[in-house]
């Protein structure tokens, strides 16, 4: 079979088997796996790994005691050809209670639920393009699956990153279907996020009788509150964000205790050294004697670089949508992190957002369009099919 007529094929699979993919959407979106919600995210990860498994898939866990687990799995090609990697994350971001409130449901050709767009259903997308490939006899280039359990809380409890770069090297091209977009963009670019502490310890004393042997760490955190927000570089694309702040513990004392949480977003891995030092500068510099502070690193995705590479699987995945009648995609970069920046620190091309198509993730209101999940496993096929390999 050649390779149009396998396309027609796979096309033809994922139209006979709409039914069944929007079955599976539901029932994944109806087990909940919010952030930090291990028992729930493995069970999404258990129902995947079954449908692998139906494929004939090699599948592998990697188990994390305060994380959700990952998944791999792995389809064979020809050896010394490199694979295709579909990417993705099977947790929410969305807490515990919310099926209760917003089971899947489908109205005006939308579908909602919690992790419905993002990114449950491009999850569905490309595991139906892998069936459809292999129902078309497609065996030019073995195919990896890497699903991580907790992208939403930013692998804070795992070492999923370390797992993306390792498993990601030597492939040929990398797809990962996050939240696609209703305009028709897709991610080449995306800046990475950074999580800091800025803790202040300070003296305790009473209000009325002795302030002054008092050392204020809430006075002390006001100063640097602002010398943080002023460390926001809009040239090099690093924006620091003081999102909340705790202190004290009674309007009577002077606090001896101050803390809060810093969102940096940048574009250059390689920024995230010049950050550190920035806020331990901040954190080192007193204005109020008696008071020490400390700036802690505590969790991040690194950016996705456009590289050129990245454009020319942008290019690729262009060419392939307009010719199957899906419209002309645009190349996007947005502010929001994703693993793709892993798979493409390994030297992998990467394309990002290839996922079902919707808006409003993370809030009460996601929704994904229902067709975009056969548009997008068409598109995920027959991309697939145009990176040409062994015949
Ligand atoms: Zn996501």
């Amino acid at each position: 079979m050649n390779r149009t007529e396998q396309k027609q094929q796979a096309f033809q699979f994922i139209d006979s088997h709409r039914d069944e993919m929007v079955s599976l959407w539901q029932e994944v979106v109806n087990m909940e796996g919010g952030p930090h919600e291990k028992p729930g995210i493995d069970l999404v990860a258990g129902r995947f790994r079954q449908v692998l498994d139906e494929v004939g898939a090699a599948i592998r866990t990697v188990e994390f005691a305060q994380a959700g687990n990952m998944l791999i799995a792995e389809l064979p090609g020809p050896i010394a050809t490199p694979g295709v990697l579909f990417l993705g994350h099977m947790d929410t971001a969305i807490a515990a209670g919310a099926i209760a409130r917003q089971p899947f449901t489908i109205r005006d050709g939308k579908a909602y639920g919690p992790g419905v767009l993002d990114m449950k259903g491009g999850i569905v997308a490309f595991l139906y393009a892998i069936k459809a490939l292999r129902a078309a006899g497609y065996n030019a280039r073995p195919i990896k699956v890497v699903l991580a359990g907790d992208e939403e809380v930013l692998h804070a409890r795992s070492s999923a990153p370390d797992v993306f770069m390792t498993e990601a090297k030597g492939h040929a091209a990398a797809f990962n279907t996050e939240t696609g977009f209703v305009d028709n963009g897709i991610v080449v670019g995306r800046k990475g996020v950074a999580r800091f502490m800025l803790e202040i310890h300070g003296v305790a004393a009473h209000a009325g009788n002795d302030p002054e042997n008092g050392r204020s760490a809430i006075l002390e955190m006001a100063y640097k509150i602002i010398d943080v927000q002023n460390l926001t570089d809009k040239e090099k694309g690093i924006s620091f964000n003081v999102g909340v702040m705790q202190g004290g513990k009674t309007s009577t004392a002077v606090p001896d205790y101050a803390k809060i949480d810093i969102d940096v977003r940048y574009k250059d891995p390689d920024d995230l050294e010049w950050i550190l030092g920035k806020l331990q500068q901040v954190a080192d510099k007193t204005h109020v004697d008696g008071t020490t502070g400390k700036a802690t690193f505590m969790e991040g995705i690194k950016p996705m670089k456009t590289t050129d590479a990245v454009l020319q699987l942008f290019e690729l995945v262009r060419k392939t949508s307009v010719e199957n009648g899906f419209g002309e995609p645009y190349a996007k970069v947005v502010g929001g992190a994703s693993d793709s920046a892993y798979s493409i620190i390994a030297g992998v091309p990467t394309v990002c957002s290839m996922g079902v198509k919707g808006g409003r993730n993370h809030s009460p209101e996601e929704f994904a369009v229902v067709d975009s999940l056969f548009e997008r496993a068409k598109l995920l096929a027959a991309c697939v099919l145009n990176l040409g390999g062994a015949v």
